[in-house]
C-alpha cells in the first residue's frame, strides 16, 4: 500500500497520515525513497552553518521555551561583538561556508543596529564570502530590509505549529504571540528576497498526526526554501512541562521527526532540510540518521563555550562543553558514516531558491 502512495506525484493529507504511521518494511521503504530522491535531486553534499547563539535575552514568553522571558532562573547573556567576529573568522578560515546567527527575540533599536553592524563586519572580514542565515524572530519589514541590505540572505522563522488552534495552545494569547503576524513575517521575508525557512516542533502536547500532515502541506503551499524541524523536548521551567505525561515517548518523537524529514524530502525535492540539534538530543546519532533520510544541512555550534549552558531551549542539549574544533572533527566523521560529503567553502543555498530566482 505504501508503495502506491510513494509513487504518487503529490500527497493528500490522508496519504501523509499513512506515511507518518509507516512501520516495519513500509518505514524502510519510505526512508529508502527519501534517500534516493536526495541523491537524484541534490546529491550527497551536506552544508555547514556554524551556529552562533548570540543572546538568550528574549522579549517573548513562548510556553515551550527554556529562555522565555518568564523564566527567571536563566542567567541572561549577549555574546560580545569581538567574540561573534572571532567565531565568524573561525568559520571563514575553516571553510564552513556559512554561519547562522540565532537569538532570543528583541526589537529595540540597539539590537537592530548591533545585528546590522555585525553583518557589515562579517562580510568585511570574509571578503563577502561567508554566507549568513538569521534566526532572530519576528521583526518589522524595515528591520528585515536593513539586515538584508547588510548581508543577511537567509532567514529562519519557524511557524512552530501551522494549525492556528495548536499555535494558540503553545503560546500566550496576546498581541506579541500572534499567529497571523508570524505568517505575515514569512511573506515579508520572501518579498524582500531572503531564502525563507520555516519549521515546526514534532511531538508537542495536543498535536495529532493530522496536524503534522497539515504542517507538511503548509510548507508545500508556502513554497519554502529551507526547513528546520525537530522533536519538542520538554523543559522543566516552562508551562508546557505540566503536560509531560501526555507526550509520546522520546524515541517515538524522534522517529516521527525522521519521518517528517523523509516525507518532506520526497515532497519538496530540492529544498534545504536541517538535521537539527534537537534530533541529536534524543538520539546520539540523530543528525546522521536525518542525513541518511534526506537532510542536507548541519549546524555545528560555534557559540563560545562559556555561554552555552545558558542557551538551553530544552533539556539535555548536547555539546554544551565542546570547543568548535572538537565539534567539527566529530561531525566530519559522522557525516562520512552517514554517506554524505561536506560542501566546504560553499554557501549551499537551496536549489529550490536558485531555481525560483533564475
Ligand atoms: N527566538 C527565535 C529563535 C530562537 S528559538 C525564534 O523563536 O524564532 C529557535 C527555535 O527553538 C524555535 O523556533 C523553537 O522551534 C525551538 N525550541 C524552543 N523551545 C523548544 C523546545 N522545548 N523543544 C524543541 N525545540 C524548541
Ligand atoms: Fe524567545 Fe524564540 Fe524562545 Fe520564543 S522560542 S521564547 S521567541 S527564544
Amino acid at each position: 500500500m505504501i508503495e502506491s502512495i510513494l509513487n504518487k506525484a503529490s500527497f493528500s493529507k490522508e496519504d501523509l497520515v499513512l506515511l507518518l504511521k509507516a512501520e516495519g518494511e513500509d518505514r524502510t521503504m519510505l526512508f529508502k525513497k527519501a534517500a534516493e530522491i536526495r541523491d537524484q535531486y541534490i546529491g550527497k553534499k551536506v552544508y555547514f552553518r556554524g551556529l552562533i547563539e548570540f543572546s538568550n535575552r528574549c522579549s517573548k514568553n513562548c510556553l515551550y521555551c527554556g529562555i522565555r522571558s518568564g523564566n527567571t532562573k536563566t542567567h541572561r547573556y549577549m555574546v560580545t561583538k569581538d567574540e561573534v567576529l572571532e567565531c565568524a573568522k573561525y568559520a571563514y578560515e575553516e571553510r564552513y561556508g556559512s554561519i547562522v546567527i540565532q537569538s532570543g527575540e528583541r526589537s529595540d533599536k540597539a539590537f537592530i543596529v548591533e545585528i546590522e553592524e555585525l553583518l557589515h563586519e562579517i562580510k568585511k572580514l570574509s571578503n563577502g564570502e561567508l554566507g549568513v542565515t538569521l534566526s532572530l524572530g519576528e521583526q518589522t519589514e524595515e528591520t528585515y530590509r536593513r539586515w538584508f541590505n547588510a548581508g543577511g540572505h537567509r532567514y529562519l522563522l519557524r511557524i512552530e505549529a501551522s494549525d492556528e488552534e495548536l499555535y494558540h495552545k503553545i503560546h500566550p494569547n496576546d498581541k506579541t504571540h500572534d499567529y497571523h503576524a508570524r505568517l505575515e513575517c514569512l511573506k515579508t521575508l520572501r518579498k524582500i528576497g531572503y531564502n525563507v525557512g520555516t519549521g515546526v516542533m514534532i511531538g508537542l502536547p495536543f498535536q495529532t498526526l493530522e496536524n503534522l500532515a497539515d504542517d507538511l502541506l503548509f510548507f508545500e503551499k508556502l513554497d519554502i526554501d529551507m526547513c528546520g524541524m525537530g522533536p519538542f523536548i520538554e523543559h522543566e521551567d516552562t508551562p508546557l512541562f505540566q503536560y509531560r505525561d501526555q507526550l509520546l515517548p522520546k524515541s517515538e518523537r524522534f522517529d516521527l521527526s525522521l519521518k517528517m524529514v523523509a516525507i518532506l524530502r520526497i515532497m519538496m525535492k530540492d529544498v534545504n532540510i536541517a538535521a537539527t540539534t534537537a534530533m541529536q538530543t534524543l538520539d546520539p546519532a540523530g543528525r546522521e540518521k536525518a542525513i541518511r533520510v534526506g537532510a542536507n544541512i548541519i549546524m555545528p555550534n560555534l557559540t563560545p563555550v562559556k555561554y552555552r549552558e545558558d542557551y538551553l531551549l530544552y533539556e539535555d542539549k548536547p555539546c554544551i562543553d565542546e570547543e568548535a574544533w572538537e565539534c567539527r572533527s566529530c561531525l566530519e566523521a559522522r557525516i562520512k558514516i552517514a554517506g554524505g560529503e561536506i560542501g566546504y567553502g560553499e554557501w549551499g543555498d537551496s536549489k529550490h531558491f536558485q531555481k525560483r530566482n533564475s
